[in-house]
């Protein structure tokens, strides 16, 4: 079933209407006004989910009806599980994590409750008499009682640890599927999503002007068509991880999409041309190898366009400039950089 999250935005007066027509309802039908109970009753006033006016009105018909643990169970279905995590199987997950505790508690605590019951009942045998043969037997049901309920501590015990387990599990989860949905599966390096917060980040910085460079592969087409798609995907793979290794404090690399990759250099427009000329020739410098073979393939090279951030760029400004730059050393040639840094040039503005 899927349910909506329900909303809580009216203003003052429209709440206290709902209110007025809330609370008299849960006091006929002996509905305690608990947080839990008065949402799910202000829901069904304010009639935002039909499934769960019914399911209201169908278990609480009468004061004698009212349960908790149902209530709960509403509450725990229509708001808690809607601000659950978007996979079905972490919230599944979770969901069966608060049941199972749930219900441990509950014993727990009426196992518990039940002793004391005991406890209090052989108090009062042991002040009215002193016959030996009854406080022997009281006492033997004590100790038998106490096992009991040391087995049920024991077992909530083992639920708690269980449960813990599983929500580190669950944890680790979520952050890999984090982790993932910011990494470029193929290269294994920061992808367009981490590079636009990347740059987002870098233009933010106003005082120390951040450097972009696009790289685009040369003719990779060309490469694919004579080495094969498989061999394309390697040579990606390789150029990723000769940038990855550039990756510090001020040097921030991503996959920017097909054979293109980006490089935030938080350093001055001398640091950044200098590490695109490396970038370019450590690129030409490749020697990759096709694994069935072991035959070397032919160059790989790069084309590079470098920019600096100017106060009031923006990401698609600054990516438009680098863009223009990158076009330029495709046209003059490939294999080479070409910085583009003056406004009176009309790329460059
Ligand atoms: P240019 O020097 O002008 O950049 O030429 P090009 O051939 O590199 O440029 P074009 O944009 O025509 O072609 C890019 C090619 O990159 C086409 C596409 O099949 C290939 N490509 C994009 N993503 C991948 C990938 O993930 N794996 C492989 N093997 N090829 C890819
Ligand atoms: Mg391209
Ligand atoms: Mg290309």
């Amino acid at each position: 079933m899927t349910v909506n999250r329900m909303e809580f935005r009216e203003d003052l007066g429209t709440s206290s209407d709902y209110l007025r027509m809330a609370v008299p309802m849960m006091i006929r039908r002996g509905i305690p006004p608990t947080p839990y109970n008065y949402a799910l009753w202000y829901a069904h006033v304010q009639n935002a989910n039909p499934e769960l006016s019914r399911s209201l009105l169908d278990e609480f018909p009468d004061p004698q009806s009212y349960d908790p643990d149902k209530s709960e169970a509403l509450f725990f279905e229509y708001f808690v599980k809607t601000y659950l995590p978007n996979s079905p199987r972490a919230r599944d997950l979770i969901v069966n994590i608060v049941t199972q505790l749930t219900k441990s508690v509950s014993q727990s605590v009426q196992g518990t409750r039940e002793y004391g019951a005991v406890l209090r009942e052989a108090m009062a045998l042991f002040e009215e008499t002193v016959d030996q043969q009854r406080i022997q037997e009281a006492l033997g049901g004590l100790f038998s009682d106490t096992l009991s309920l040391e087995n049920l501590n024991r077992a909530f015990q083992s639920e708690l640890e269980s449960a813990t387990r599983q929500v580190e599990r669950l944890k680790k989860e979520l952050e890999q599927s984090q982790y993932s949905a910011r990494i470029d599966a193929l290269t294994k390096i920061p992808n367009r999503r981490a590079f636009d917060d990347a740059l987002d980040q870098a233009l933010a910085t106003v005082d120390d002007p951040a450097c972009l460079m696009l790289l685009d592969l040369d003719n990779f087409k060309l490469c694919n068509d004579t080495y094969g798609h498989l061999m394309g995907d390697r040579i990606l793979e390789v150029v990723g991880r000769l940038l990855a290794g550039l990756m510090s404090d001020s040097v921030f690399v991503a996959r920017y999409g097909g054979e293109e990759f980006t490089v935030i250099v938080n350093e001055d427009l001398a640091a950044a041309s200098a590490l695109a000329e490396s970038i370019r020739h450590k690129v030409s410098e490749l020697r990759i190898k096709r694994k069935s073979t072991q035959d070397i393939i032919g160059a790989v090279t790069v084309s590079i366009g470098l920019v600096r951030a100017r106060p009031g760029d923006t990401r698609d400004t600054l990516i438009g400039r680098a863009d223009s730059a990158l076009y330029r050393a495709k046209d003059g040639g490939r294999d080479r950089v070409v910085v583009l840094d003056d406004p009176r040039d009309p790329d460059g503005v």
